[in-house]
């Protein structure tokens, strides 16, 4: 038990993030009530069935209503509906954040909406899964993951570090940055991966040469880590994509530009320049393990598959 850091805490959207959060807050103590709003009565339900808060609506205008922390946990593309619905009910003095994984699309649907006497502040924890939904979360998500604050100008350093101190609880390492460099490095560090794996997965699927079974079958090589990718949340991912619009296509470009210079170095038989690339991207795969930001194991979520 950590102690009680917030009177009351209304989540919004109850999925793999709010969930998770929700667990966290339960196991640590977080919070005296926690007031979990989801707009499916089915989501809701489930909610309720796995207890995950103290009281359960569909209004989210409902539960925002004397939450001293309120955290929004919908697709980005939902954010400008919920800060509507929220705005008129919340609290004097609340604490507003997300946790969508682009920012300045977020402020821009958000902020506008946010009265002048609560406390915006945006968030982004680098932590998932390919699974959606109140089931697919888990208590330690956010353990040892970094949550990226990007406080807009005038922010109240008091609430910043109050909510600081709420993602600590969870385990999370806290940093801060701009919206648009936010967008720019996780276009590189997570949307350009999940798009690459997306097409790869879709191409693998057009090719008629390769039958869906010997795709299925012989899965075991390089394929199966980006199916784990391409497993991801369509409607979330499709958000990502028209949300960070043009920090993903500066960093496609690139890629294409590098791909060329890749499928030029195969054509012509250009070793040296292959071997030099390989072993680069390979010391980046060692200073992550180093970094504690995966382990130095081959199997990327094969766990399972041994047990
Ligand atoms: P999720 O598991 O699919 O849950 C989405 C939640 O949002 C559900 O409660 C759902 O409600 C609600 N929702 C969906 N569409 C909505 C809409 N149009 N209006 C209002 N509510 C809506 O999603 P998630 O993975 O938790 O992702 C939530 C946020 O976290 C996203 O912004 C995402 O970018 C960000 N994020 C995700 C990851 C990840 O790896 N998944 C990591 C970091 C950040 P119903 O079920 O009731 O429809």
């Amino acid at each position: 038990m950590s102690e009680i850091l917030f009177d009351r805490i209304a989540l919004i959207g109850i999925g793999l993030i709010g969930s998770s959060i929700a667990r966290d807050i339960k196991k640590y103590g977080l919070a005296r009530d926690v007031v979990i709003s989801t707009r499916s009565a089915e989501t809701l339900k489930r909610a309720e069935e796995l207890e995950l808060g103290t009281a359960y609506t569909t209004s989210a205008a409902e539960a925002v209503k004397d939450a001293d922390l309120v955290i929004v946990s919908v697709p980005v593309g939902a954010s400008e509906a919920v800060a509507e619905q929220i705005a008129p009910h919340l609290k004097a003095g609340a604490i507003v954040t997300d946790v969508g994984s682009t920012k300045a699309s977020v402020i821009a649907q958000m902020a506008p909406h946010m009265p002048e006497n609560v406390h915006f502040i945006p968030g982004h924890p680098l932590a998932g899964t390919e699974k959606s939904g109140p089931d697919a979360g888990f208590s330690g998500l956010f353990k040892g993951r970094w949550c990226i604050f990007t406080p807009l100008p005038g922010t109240d350093q008091t609430a910043l570090e109050r909510l600081s101190t709420f993602w600590k609880a969870l385990g999370s390492m806290i940093d801060e940055m701009d919206p648009q460099h936010h967008d720019k490095v996780l276009a590189i560090v997570s949307h350009l991966p999940h798009i690459i794996a997306y097409n790869i997965v879709g191409t693998a699927d057009d090719l008629e040469a390769v039958t869906e079974s010997e795709v299925i079958k012989y899965s075991a090589s390089g394929f199966r880590d980006f199916t784990r990718l391409a497993a991801s949340d369509p409607t979330m991912w499709r958000d990502v994509c028209l949300h960070n619009k043009d920090a993903i296509l500066e960093m496609l470009a690139r890629f294409s530009e590098d791909l060329a210079y890749l499928q030029r170095a195969i054509r012509w038989g250009e070793g040296d320049k292959l071997f030099e690339l390989f072993s680069r991207t390979r010391t980046i795969r060692r200073s992550i393990v180093q970094a504690g930001q995966d382990v130095d194991s081959p199997d990327f979520g094969r766990h399972a598959l041994d047990k």
